[in-house]
């Protein structure tokens, strides 16, 4: 049996980086099958280092560790809205930390065996962006702390005008 190979029928290939902006909401699929090399390109070497290889930027480094303005954060890698600023507080590490994400599918959690304790990996639900980690010494309501990387999240404030 030959197999009907005609040439260049290869359109599984992706084309040449990614096809769709992030403001285009493509598939949580598409994010997924995004190539490392893709994503070196699209991010700053820094937020590749956190977000592609679970690096963790140094304390009070970061650009909304101590923020207090309204408004969302998002992903830094693909957009997707991760918390609010309503669920955020001040945890004295220097790293931004929050007591619960906007949605229980915003991101997804993984046991992380890389230091002595066994921790909590906390990646975006959309992208597998690395975020941080997450402990149970936060406060009420739900006693959980969400400690990110100012660098792999985007905040856009209320006062952008997005209502709806
Ligand atoms: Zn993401």
């Amino acid at each position: 049996m030959e197999a009907h190979n005609k040439s260049g029928a290869d359109s599984k290939t992706p084309a040449d980086g990614h096809p769709c902006p992030p403001s285009a909401g493509c598939s949580t699929e598409h994010w997924k099958s995004r190539s490392d090399e893709e994503w070196q390109e699209a991010l700053s070497p820094e937020q590749y280092q956190i977000a592609r290889q679970a690096g963790t930027e140094r304390a009070f480094t970061g650009k909304y560790w101590d923020t207090k303005t309204p408004g969302l954060y998002r992903c830094a890698c693909c957009m997707q809205p991760l918390f609010r600023s309503e669920t955020k507080f001040d945890s004295g590490t220097g790293w931004p930390s929050f007591y619960v994400p906007i949605s229980p599918t915003a991101v997804s959690e993984h046991q992380d065996r890389s230091s002595f304790s066994v921790r909590t990996e906390i990646r975006c639900g959309q992208c597998d962006a690395h975020l941080g980690h997450v402990f149970k010494d936060g406060p009420a309501p739900t006693g959980l702390r969400y400690c990110m990387n100012s660098a792999v999240l985007d905040l856009l404030p209320d006062s952008a005008g997005q209502h709806g």
